[in-house]
């Protein structure tokens, strides 16, 4: 039987390798489901050549344009979020990969659960916002939560067999971004175009600009806390400049456990989609004498404030990661668009965490309630310019 896939968030850069990944193993994959937000010419495409059984566009603006285009192919297109969230009950779904951007994963994730789906989650999102709530349910409707993230895929390979051995801590290992060992000097004046230049990785814009903050690597850590259980204090930040070790173990006797390989996502989302079967892969293999050294650092936090932020907030929780995360995203959309520097990025999560109070034991409403007021309250500050000196 072929495991029947959703990809939510088709037309990404996630999305597009799962589908690669799919096209390279028909024998073992099927596309059930496809959904992306705004890319119709793409979703198009996508939906012709895997022939997925539902498809859904998010903007209901571009649904005449999908429906018409896969009107001569047996496919059921729906439009907008509400009827992601309905299909997440098929029974032809086997697993669903949660590929979108950002907070918008929140609703469909926590429905598939709640039906019993396995998630492969590439939208770190989901878990920074409402880990909680999000692996509650999952342990309550006994379905599995597969990571596709690098780092963590790498964590939970490396738990492979070691059930009964409890964690000392993990590894997580950063490139650094872009900017590694600039100052504040230089951040002060760095362009979108030069801070969407990562050096490893090719990746949508918002985690490439997560990435040159370090934001990534705090939304990492409170991925990490829910995907493993962990105390903030058994997680550790390394940078790592040519990204071949992907995250580590360490175990109660010593012991470090490492993955490694270079830097293609198609690994990580093969795992999670075949998991526990590792399947050949048609990619360029590993060679030690092309990287005849491997290097670590310590991370500036310092310098790249998010990084410490994200740590006090995970230490925090309740609503904190939800507030920092919508700050965050509404800060980061901000500097794409020209309208804040780099470094207020952190200026405005800052203003945000300090504005709303707050609070523990939270429901999905709660949750959508923070992310609305932080996204607010980070959207009227940037547009009053109540930004005075980022540099300090
Ligand atoms: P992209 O920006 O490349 O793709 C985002 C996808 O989400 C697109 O399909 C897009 O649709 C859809 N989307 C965008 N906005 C919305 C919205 N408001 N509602 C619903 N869907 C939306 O992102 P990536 O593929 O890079 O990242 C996806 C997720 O995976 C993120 O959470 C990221 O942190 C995580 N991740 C990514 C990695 C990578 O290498 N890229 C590595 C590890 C994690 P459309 O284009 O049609 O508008
Ligand atoms: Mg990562």
């Amino acid at each position: 039987m072929k495991k029947r896939i959703a990809i939510l968030g088709s037309t990404g850069s996630i999305g597009t390798q799962a589908l690669d990944v799919i096209a390279a193993h028909p024998d073992f994959f099927s596309v059930e489901l496809l959904f992306a937000n705004s890319n119709a010419d793409l979703l198009i495409e996508q939906s012709t050549a895997f022939k997925p059984n539902v498809v859904i566009i998010g903007k209901k603006e571009l649904f005449d344009k999908v429906n018409t285009a896969l009107s001569p192919h047996s496919i059921k297109v729906y439009a907008g979020m509400d009827s992601l969230i309905q299909c997440m009950n098929m029974e032809t779904l086997d697993m669903v990969l949660a590929a979108m951007m950002g907070y918008a994963g929140l609703l469909p994730v926590t429905e598939a659960l709640k039906n019993g789906k396995p998630v492969a989650i590439a939208n770190k999102e989901t878990l920074v916002v409402a880990g909680d709530l999000i692996t509650k349910i999952a342990a309550e409707n006994k379905a599995a939560i597969l990571p596709v993230d690098s780092e963590h895929s790498a964590i939970f390979q490396c738990l492979q067999g070691e059930q009964i051995n409890p964690i000392r801590k993990i590894i997580l290992t950063a490139s650094g971004g872009p900017f590694r060992g600039k100052d504040k000097n230089f951040l002060n004046t760095v362009t979108p175009q030069q801070a969407l230049k990562h050096p490893n990785w090719s990746m949508g814009n918002k985690i490439t600009i997560d990435s040159a903050t370090l934001m990534n690597k705090g939304l990492e850590m409170i991925e990490a806390k829910w995907l493993f259980g962990l105390k903030p204090e058994q997680i550790e930040v390394i940078v790592h400049p040519q990204s071949i070790i992907h995250s580590m173990v360490e175990f109660e006797d010593g012991s470090i456990k490492a993955q490694m390989g270079l830097p293609d996502m198609k690994l990580p989302i093969q795992y999670a989609l075949a998991y526990p079967k590792r399947l050949a892969h048609g990619y360029t293999n590993f060679d030690f004498t092309l990287f005849p050294q491997l290097t670590f650092e310590k991370p500036d936090d310092e310098t790249f404030r998010c990084l410490s932020m994200a740590r006090q907030v995970m230490i925090a929780g309740g609503n904190a990661p939800c507030i920092m995360n919508a700050a965050n995203e509404v800060a980061v959309d901000a500097f794409l668009n020209s309208q804040i520097g780099f470094l207020e990025i952190p200026v405005v999560i800052e203003h945000c965490l300090d504005k709303i109070s707050q609070s523990k034991a939270l429901s999905l409403d709660d949750y959508q309630r923070f992310d609305r007021e932080s996204r607010e309250a980070a959207k009227h500050f940037i547009q009053h310019k109540s930004i005075t000196s980022p540099v300090r």
